[in-house]
């Protein structure tokens, strides 16, 4: 950027000057302009002949540089300077902003850890991250970074998260916490086990995501390159007629006025504005979002949040923390502590947030020798084999599949059914709480014109109806298997208008294959699991529901913005580009016009990265 700075400052020093200072022999002028023509405008035309062997004949280079060249072949020497010139400063205009929009996607690349300090025989070492295998210990001191995904094994601190969520407020972390990658460590030392190897940790899959964002093109990007695809050789050709055909036709007129008139037709018909403003503005929204802890994986998802109708809605983990405090143990035949203990064996492997809670409520060692066969099913619960005998824990719906004889309780919260050898042992009942947001979300997204808001849950009846009223949600459907999941979004898929778009939200466990099939798979990203922030199109860094309305406010935005520019750039293209070639418009003109248009559409483009959260 501070070459090509270097380069018009020269270039318009030489212009100036030249202008102003009128030589007795004109040529000493002409080559001024010359030298400061090619200053700014080699560039283009290396670029030009450079597109015209790969095949791609008609882009802006080429128009600019046949505009200019020709120009010289009729004397206007200034204009032809100019031209390059004030382009050039356009497109200083756009690296500019580019670079502004990029910096809020670059304060998230800020989050690459350089290092990592590892423990190896009481020795510390500093190695590359890529290099830190599952299970070893590493050392984070405060002020540093957070280089992989782990456990706190020893310490207390606070951390900063803000560069992977937005949220400004510090996050306390103890033994047994687990740990994200890319956060910061404020106080004191933590000692952390590694749980995942660098390429799999928090930073490096959201590194990834970034990285790969702009490859999803929006329906409009893809309108500008067809646009200019067809666009470009038209325009191309009128300036031909424009040029041959009047002078032929019209006596009282001269072949040099009608190419000056061609020639000027050919600077205004670059489409620079459109090219350069409408990716800007999907860059922009990208770049915004993230900056709220919002990652968007494409612009395309942009385009479609603005017009989602129907939000579908996981239970689980999604309204609800997925936290579960355990509310009443019912044994039978053993002691609770018994109960409890062969529920959290029998939970070790599992990923779900009850298990998380069941654990914790054991809250004593777990002998992983013990387990000797784990299934879970997804859904319904978990078999598994522990010590010499077999036991199932799950709802209903697994005790009926596995002809238990069991007492059905009607308590209202989620009921895990506990069966050793086939044989009913009891139960214990667990409840979760809404998140805190999650009801405000609900009607804010009412507000915000959504059609439909639906909540799946493989849940009993009794509870999905509760949280479902509690937040006032339109539809709710319950006691759902993954797959019933699916069937349900198939056919609200069907409900909503041609244009409008189905968004689900889930947390990942259980529902990949939903997060997949919407049009817009939204993820948790805290608490999801990595085939939740694989599958999904959108992840929420901080696994608030009340996201999605910061998300479907700045997808608005960013859709106004880029319908505005296309409106504003082609109604005022198309006006200048009457008048030169009508003659009533000067060269000069439609170098302001152009780089004007540019600039206004540029500047509209970078309100989009002004986010503010909703709270
Ligand atoms: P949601 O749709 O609300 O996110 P899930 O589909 O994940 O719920 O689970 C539905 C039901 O299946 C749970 O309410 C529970 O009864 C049972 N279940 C799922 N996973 C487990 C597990 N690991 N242990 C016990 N029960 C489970
Ligand atoms: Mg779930």
């Amino acid at each position: 950027m501070k070459k090509k700075l270097i380069k018009i400052i020269l270039a318009l020093i030489l212009f100036a000057f030249s202008m102003v200072i009128k030589f007795e022999n004109v040529w000493i002028n002409n080559i001024l302009f010359v030298i400061s023509y090619i200053i700014v405008g080699f560039e283009i035309i290396i670029k030009a002949l450079r597109n015209i062997f790969r095949g791609k004949v008609f882009d802006e280079n080429f128009l600019m540089t046949i505009a200019t060249i020709g120009a010289f072949g009729i004397g206007e020497f200034p204009e032809a300077v100019a031209v390059m010139l004030f382009y050039q400063i356009g497109e200083l205009f756009q690296d500019y902003a580019i670079d502004k929009s990029r910096k809020s996607i670059s304060d998230l690349m800020d989050i690459k850890p350089d290092y990592a300090n590892i423990e190896k025989n009481g020795n510390i070492q500093k190695v590359s991250p890529d290099s830190v295998k599952i299970g070893d210990t590493i050392i984070v001191k405060p002020g540093e970074r957070v280089p992989l995904d782990g456990v706190v094994i020893e310490g207390t601190s606070n951390l900063d998260t803000k560069a992977l969520t937005g949220e400004s407020l510090p996050r306390n972390v103890k033994k047994d916490d687990e740990i994200l990658s890319g956060s910061i460590n404020l106080n004191s030392i933590l000692k952390i086990k590694v749980t995942k190897e660098y390429n799999e940790s928090t930073v490096s899959r959201i590194l990834d995501l970034v990285e790969n964002a702009s490859s999803k093109k929006s329906k409009s990007e893809n309108f500008i390159t067809k646009f200019a695809h067809y666009y470009t050789p038209i325009v191309v050709f009128i300036a031909l007629i424009l040029a041959v055909i009047p002078p032929i036709i019209i006596k009282e007129t001269t072949f040099s006025q009608w190419i000056y008139r061609a020639l000027s037709f050919l600077v205004v018909s670059c489409p620079c504005a459109l090219v350069i403003s409408i990716p800007l503005s999907f860059f922009g929204g990208i770049g915004g979002a993230s900056k709220i802890g919002i990652l968007i994986k494409g612009s395309n998802y942009i385009e479609q949040l603005a017009k989602t109708e129907i939000i579908v809605f996981d239970k689980t983990g999604t309204l609800t923390e997925g936290v579960f405090d355990v509310q009443k143990i019912e044994a039978i035949g053993i002691n609770k502590e018994e109960l409890l203990k062969i529920i959290a064996y029998a939970e070790n492997y599992s990923n779900h947030p009850i298990s998380q809670s069941v654990k914790r409520a054991y809250n004593k060692k777990i002998d992983e020798k013990q387990i000797k066969k784990y299934e879970e099913l997804a859904g319904r619960g978990i078999i598994a084999t522990i010590g010499e005998h077999e036991v199932v824990v799950g709802n209903e719906e697994l005790m009926k599949e596995r002809k238990i004889k069991f007492e059905k309780t009607n308590l209202i919260g989620t009921i895990l059914y506990v069966a050793i050898e086939n044989k009913y042992v009891g139960y214990i009942l667990i409840s979760d709480k809404t998140k805190s947001d999650a009801q405000d979300t609900i009607k804010k997204l009412k507000k915000n014109n959504i059609k439909q808001i639906v909540m799946l849950t493989g849940d009993k009846k009794n509870v999905g109806e509760s949280v479902a009223k509690e937040l006032g949600l339109d539809k709710v459907y319950t006691e759902l298997l993954p797959d019933g999941k699916v069937a349900k979004v198939e056919s609200l898929l069907k409900e909503k208008s041609q244009e409008g778009k189905l968004a689900f939200v889930g947390d990942g466990i259980n529902d990949a294959p939903v997060l997949a099939i919407s049009d817009i798979g939204i993820a948790m990203g805290g608490l999801g699991a990595d085939s939740a922030i694989e599958a999904a199109d959108i992840v929420l860094m901080t696994d608030e529901p009340s996201k999605i309305v910061n998300a479907i406010d700045l997808s608005k935005k960013t859709m106004r913005i880029v319908k505005q520019n296309i409106v504003f750039a082609i109604s005022i293209k198309i006006i200048i580009l009457i008048l030169s070639a009508l003659g009533l418009s000067t060269m000069w003109w439609a170098v302001f016009a152009d780089v004007g248009v540019s600039i206004l559409a540029i500047i509209n483009a970078l309100r989009v990265l002004n986010v503010k959260q909703a709270r």
